[in-house]
């Protein structure tokens, strides 16, 4: 379906001040208005067109998208889901606050009937906050994954009153002034005729419910403040800086709301020797000449302890060896890192006079004179193959 332009659709220029889109929009809003217009398909897609059009045409950012790329440049991006194929009226609704001020509902008699979503009846219900802890792991816990008991400080249901905010043996009652529907309706005359506008109601608050004797322990609020023990299962391969999500372990929210969620971020404990590079560890080997040059036994330590490995005679300082499947294993479980480890090659710092006329002696050797081949690839090359 071709959509058609939205400063068409409002009927105001390209260069219109956002007063003047407003103002065009309000108009179109109060003319195909469903409840001036029942059971009018036409009104209703106008309706509904001039609201997406002001979406769009009525948002500094999203105005800017649209006149650079179009439909396309702001499909998705509408808060409410244009990609879905228009807003519902709902969302329409939802808008209207900043249009004529106050929330915009409509009567229990036009709307229901004729196929729309009613706005009134819409209660507020409350929601708890999230809530973030760090974790600290050991390079470890990361490879095999780990289950950490946290204590944290959050709302909880009110043991006393069950969550509910009202003493024990009372109730909440419904709401006096909004009936339990959350919103109190105002009839205003415009020129248009009359008008009818709801709001939330100021004695609930728009949860439609009222307490008048208050639970002692949480006077009224339904949670209270306690610490708790939560188990988080980390699972194997875990980074640095991940975030893991806990559904409904956050914030308990007021009188039986949705709970927040419980954010866990990842942290990862320095190893000593140890450094990450995705699932690859990296170590840094220091041998002396003699067991470089004369081959030996070293130990490399890894996350389940210290391995040994053989370095052949005649190893060159900067060789890097890899050390299959030592590594940490892929979070989504796709195999397991290597350890790669850099052969460094100590020279001595100063050195005894036995030493010195040892080497003075070695110095002459013909072996002893650097001759590298093609296999003895440069720092360079090794490092051209590392990053390409
Ligand atoms: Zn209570
Ligand atoms: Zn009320």
């Amino acid at each position: 379906m071709n959509k058609r332009d939205y400063y068409d659709v409002l009927g105001v220029s390209k260069n219109a001040s956002l007063a003047e889109i407003k103002k065009a929009y309000r108009k179109m809003a109060i003319k195909y208005h469903p409840d001036k217009n029942p059971d009018n398909k036409e009104a209703e897609e106008k309706f509904k067109e001039a609201a997406e059009a002001y979406e769009v045409l009525g948002n500094e950012e999203k105005r800017a998208r649209y006149d650079r790329f179009g439909h396309e440049g702001v499909r998705g991006a509408a808060s409410n889901g244009f990609s879905g194929g228009g807003m519902s009226m709902d969302d329409i609704f939802e808008h209207f606050g900043d249009i004529f001020g106050g929330h915009f509902g409509f009567g229990s008699g036009g709307f229901g009937g004729s196929g729309f979503g009613s706005s009134s009846g819409r209660r507020r219900v409350n929601k708890g906050s999230n809530l973030r802890v760090r974790v600290k792991l050991t390079l470890s816990e990361m490879a095999h994954g780990v289950e950490k008991k946290i204590k944290i400080k959050k709302y909880v249901p009110c043991s006393a009153c069950g969550g509910t905010g009202a003493a024990k043996g009372s109730k909440a009652t419904t709401c006096p002034t909004c009936h339990g529907s959350g919103h109190v309706t105002r009839i205003t005359n415009t020129f248009l005729g009359q008008m009818q506008t709801s709001s939330t109601c100021p004695q609930c608050g728009g949860e439609g419910s009222i307490i008048t004797d208050k639970c002692r322990v949480c006077h009224g609020d339904g949670i209270v403040r306690a610490e708790e023990v939560i188990t988080v299962k980390i699972p194997a391969g875990v980074n640095e800086g991940m975030q893991l999500s806990m559904g409904g372990k956050g914030n308990a929210a007021a009188r039986g709301g949705i709970p927040g969620d419980l954010i866990v971020l990842i942290e990862e404990k320095a190893h000593p020797y140890l450094k990450r590079d995705g699932n690859n560890l990296l170590y840094d080997l220091y041998v002396s000449f003699p067991d470089a040059a004369l081959g030996t036994t070293v130990e490399i330590p890894t996350v389940d302890g210290k391995v040994r490995v053989k370095l052949p005679a005649g190893t060159q300082g900067g060789k890097v060896m890899r050390l299959k499947g030592k590594g940490l294993p892929d979070v989504n479980g796709y195999g397991k890192g290597d350890i790669l480890v850099n052969v460094n090659i100590w020279t001595p710092k100063s050195l005894s006079h036995d030493e010195k006329a040892l080497l003075e002696k070695l110095r002459k050797s013909g072996n002893f004179k650097p001759n590298p081949t093609s296999k003895d690839r440069s720092y360079f090359d090794r490092m051209r193959e590392f990053f390409t």
